[in-house]
Protein backbone atom coordinates (compact mmCIF):
# COMPACT_ATOMS: atom_id res chain seq x y z
CA UNK A 1 0.00 0.00 0.00
CA UNK A 2 1.64 3.26 -1.20
CA UNK A 3 0.30 5.45 1.67
CA UNK A 4 2.59 3.35 4.43
CA UNK A 5 5.38 4.83 2.89
CA UNK A 6 4.30 8.69 2.97
CA UNK A 7 7.22 10.38 4.88
CA UNK A 8 6.74 12.77 7.58
CA UNK A 9 9.25 15.55 6.49
CA UNK A 10 10.31 18.30 8.80
CA UNK A 11 12.52 20.93 7.45
CA UNK A 12 15.48 22.15 9.89
CA UNK A 13 18.84 23.83 8.95
CA UNK A 14 20.55 22.28 6.25
CA UNK A 15 18.34 19.12 6.33
CA UNK A 16 15.18 18.47 5.21
CA UNK A 17 14.73 15.10 7.07
CA UNK A 18 12.45 12.61 5.66
CA UNK A 19 11.12 9.46 7.85
CA UNK A 20 9.44 6.79 7.01
CA UNK A 21 7.34 5.99 9.74
CA UNK A 22 6.35 2.53 8.46
CA UNK A 23 9.87 2.06 8.43
CA UNK A 24 11.19 3.08 12.14
CA UNK A 25 10.96 0.75 15.11
CA UNK A 26 11.95 4.08 17.64
CA UNK A 27 15.21 2.65 18.44
CA UNK A 28 16.62 5.87 19.25
CA UNK A 29 20.01 5.38 17.21
CA UNK A 30 19.89 8.15 15.30
CA UNK A 31 19.21 10.73 17.96
CA UNK A 32 22.46 9.01 20.12
CA UNK A 33 24.33 9.98 16.49
CA UNK A 34 23.67 13.22 15.71
CA UNK A 35 26.14 15.15 16.11
CA UNK A 36 23.94 18.61 16.70
CA UNK A 37 21.24 16.69 18.72
CA UNK A 38 18.03 18.01 16.09
CA UNK A 39 16.31 14.55 16.24
CA UNK A 40 14.45 13.51 18.95
CA UNK A 41 10.90 12.33 19.70
CA UNK A 42 7.92 12.89 17.85
CA UNK A 43 4.19 12.73 19.62
CA UNK A 44 2.66 10.26 17.30
CA UNK A 45 3.48 6.81 17.38
CA UNK A 46 4.67 4.88 14.28
CA UNK A 47 2.91 1.67 13.26
CA UNK A 48 4.87 -0.84 15.65
CA UNK A 49 3.15 1.34 18.11
CA UNK A 50 6.51 3.10 19.68
CA UNK A 51 7.51 6.73 19.41
CA UNK A 52 9.08 7.77 15.73
CA UNK A 53 12.31 10.35 15.29
CA UNK A 54 12.28 13.93 13.35
CA UNK A 55 13.96 16.95 13.61
CA UNK A 56 14.27 20.13 15.46
CA UNK A 57 14.56 19.59 18.81
CA UNK A 58 18.46 20.83 18.83
CA UNK A 59 20.99 23.24 17.24
CA UNK A 60 20.19 23.22 13.17
CA UNK A 61 20.28 20.30 11.25
CA UNK A 62 23.68 20.34 9.02
CA UNK A 63 22.78 17.82 6.26
CA UNK A 64 25.76 15.00 7.54
CA UNK A 65 23.56 11.85 6.87
CA UNK A 66 24.66 9.91 9.68
CA UNK A 67 21.48 9.75 10.65
CA UNK A 68 20.44 7.99 7.01
CA UNK A 69 23.62 6.08 7.04
CA UNK A 70 22.96 4.76 11.15
CA UNK A 71 19.42 3.96 10.95
CA UNK A 72 19.25 -0.46 10.81
CA UNK A 73 15.78 0.63 8.77
CA UNK A 74 17.09 2.53 6.20
CA UNK A 75 13.63 4.85 7.86
CA UNK A 76 15.61 8.16 6.97
CA UNK A 77 16.34 10.20 4.27
CA UNK A 78 18.13 13.50 4.09
CA UNK A 79 17.69 15.53 1.44
CA UNK A 80 20.09 19.02 1.19
CA UNK A 81 18.65 22.15 0.64
CA UNK A 82 19.56 24.16 -2.23
CA UNK A 83 22.16 26.78 -0.36
S1 LIG B 1 21.79 14.86 8.73
FE1 LIG B 1 23.28 14.94 10.43
S2 LIG B 1 22.78 16.85 11.51
FE2 LIG B 1 21.02 16.36 10.22
S3 LIG B 1 19.61 15.22 11.54
FE3 LIG B 1 20.92 13.71 10.46
S4 LIG B 1 22.66 13.31 11.81
FE4 LIG B 1 21.65 15.18 12.52
S1 LIG C 1 17.66 4.83 13.84
FE1 LIG C 1 16.00 4.48 12.36
S2 LIG C 1 14.65 2.99 13.34
FE2 LIG C 1 15.96 3.83 14.93
S3 LIG C 1 14.76 5.55 15.81
FE3 LIG C 1 16.09 6.38 14.20
S4 LIG C 1 14.82 6.39 12.33
FE4 LIG C 1 13.85 5.03 13.82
Amino acid sequence: MATVFKAITTEDGKGIFHLFPALCKGCGLCIEKCPVDTIGWAKQLGVFGTPVVESGHGKPCIACKKCELVCPDSAIWIEKKEE
